[in-house]
């Protein structure tokens, strides 16, 4: 079968999008192509991507599909139905189709694929909705999910990144970050027993930046090492300052998966921890170690003899399960903030934090739940027996000097609203 070209493609999204109902443009990916192809050589291979054209024509039309990639194709059609959930099942039927064997040669021959598609919206351009759906099969195969859809959120703005990513590493420099600080404190006392600290970022033009939207990019081109050096210089100093001031209460340092089989970085790390004088938590996110996942254990290993605490971040929102958290040497389990801020509302997330806390005690970790925005919420993790709790409830993240304010009032027992508000919780 002959596949169109992308320009073909393209004036055929230009009419198909004209009609009422839009048009959907899929790129369909062969996951692994290169290793495919190593396997059957190249001519096989392109035989291959011609059959599971044509299987795709039998949908779509075979005027309707081109070349987009050697690994992917495009196809357009128009849905027969605008709902979300039958264009998706329609993707999701036609992946499973293009995975049966297909006859090469006489040798059956399967293959993983991947689907982004993107819908049409009335003032956008062929080639936009076509880049749309490759960035979300580009998405599909990250997430390892079958079929996703472009979503301008979660892709959010690329140049304000790459200009955000330019101006990161100065930002450090000249003193642009600075740390919030939010209380931990222990659910059957109220005792403060330590802070997170959260990095912000204040830029000069666009004001002030979320963490979530440039420790992510951080991460990707590595000026996550500058950064958290800074946060941690940082966090060791405020936490002498505060031990000074009759405060001695441990600092949490969120530190990126990437940088704990960094051996530079933990040996640098190493340093800094004989300054910190045991009072520094590591919060690690259990997905980040899948990487080099050995190097990652003994840094962790190496942090904990050296007198820090290691707390497993976000627990729950990845996939792994306790028993394989077990292997890590951690002290603390941080229940992630999305099954907390339901607790009350769920019938489902009461279960599934009592049973984690039961499962985490029986392991002798610690357990903190973060994210407790009501006295509710604060009450059931009493009585489920949680060490910790940090949230919006008991306080937001705040500067330093707020920090010691609060500390201050709060030892006063000074008529505060939020203190009041904790005192009467715990004194019942
Ligand atoms: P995280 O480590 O899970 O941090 C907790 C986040 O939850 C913070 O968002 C905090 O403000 C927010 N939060 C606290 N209490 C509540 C609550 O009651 N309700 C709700 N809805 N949210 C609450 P923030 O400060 O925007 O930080 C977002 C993420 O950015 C952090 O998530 C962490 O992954 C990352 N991050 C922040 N600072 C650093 C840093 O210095 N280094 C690294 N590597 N990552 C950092
Ligand atoms: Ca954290
Ligand atoms: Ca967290």
């Amino acid at each position: 079968m002959r596949v169109q070209s992308r320009r073909v493609l393209l004036s055929r999204i230009d009419v198909l999008r004209l009609a009422p109902e839009g048009a959907c443009v899929a790129a369909i990916g062969v996951d692994r192509f290169t290793r495919v192809r190593g396997a059957i050589g190249y001519d096989l291979a392109e035989r291959l991507i011609a059959s599971l054209a044509a299987r795709a024509g039998d949908l779509v039309g075979v005027d309707n599909i081109a070349r987009l990639a050697p690994d992917s194709l495009g196809v357009v059609f128009q849905p027969f139905d605008q709902a979300e959930r039958s264009i998706h099942s329609v993707l999701s039927d036609l992946a499973i189709a293009l995975e049966q064997p297909v006859d090469v040669a006489g040798v059956p021959i399967s293959v993983h694929v991947s689907i982004g598609y993107a819908l049409s919206t009335t003032l956008q351009p062929a080639q936009d909705q076509l880049q749309h759906a490759e960035i979300a099969l580009d998405q599909s195969r990250e997430q390892r999910a079958r079929v996703v859809r472009f979503s301008a959120e979660d892709y959010g703005d690329p140049m304000r990144r790459i200009l955000l990513m330019r101006d990161l590493r100065g930002g450090i420099d000249r003193g642009e970050l600075r740390l919030h600080y939010q209380l931990q404190v222990d659910t059957r006392t109220g005792a403060v027993t330590g802070a997170e600290a959260l990095v912000r970022w204040r830029h000069p033009q666009h004001g002030s930046v979320p963490p979530d939207e440039f420790i992510p990019m951080a991460e990707e081109t590595g000026e996550i090492r500058e950064l958290t050096d800074w946060v941690l210089d940082q966090a060791i100093m405020d936490s002498i300052v505060l031990a000074e001031a009759g405060w001695p209460i441990r600092i949490g340092v969120n530190l990126s998966g990437r940088l704990i089989s960094d051996d530079e970085f933990a040996d640098l790390t190493l340093e800094r921890l004989a300054r910190a004088q045991g009072r520094l938590t590591f919060e690690i996110t259990e997905t980040s170690i899948i990487h080099d996942q050995d190097r990652a254990l003994a840094n962790m290993k190496a942090f904990a003899e050296a007198g820090a605490r290691i707390a497993i971040d976000d627990y729950g929102s990845g996939l792994s399960s306790l028993a394989y958290i077990q292997q890590f040497p951690a002290h603390e389990l941080k229940i992630d903030r999305q099954f907390i801020s339901r607790l009350t509302q769920s019938h489902k997330d009461p279960l599934l934090v009592r049973s984690s806390i039961e499962l985490a005690h029986a392991l002798e970790f610690d357990v903190v739940a973060e994210g407790v925005e009501d006295a509710g919420s604060l009450a059931l993790l009493r009585m489920m027996g949680c060490d910790q709790v940090q949230g919006y409830f008991i306080g937001r993240p705040m500067p330093l000097g707020e920090l010691f304010a609060y500390l201050d009032r709060g030892a006063g027992g000074e008529a505060l609203s939020t203190p009041l508000r904790i005192g009467a919780i715990w004194s019942d």
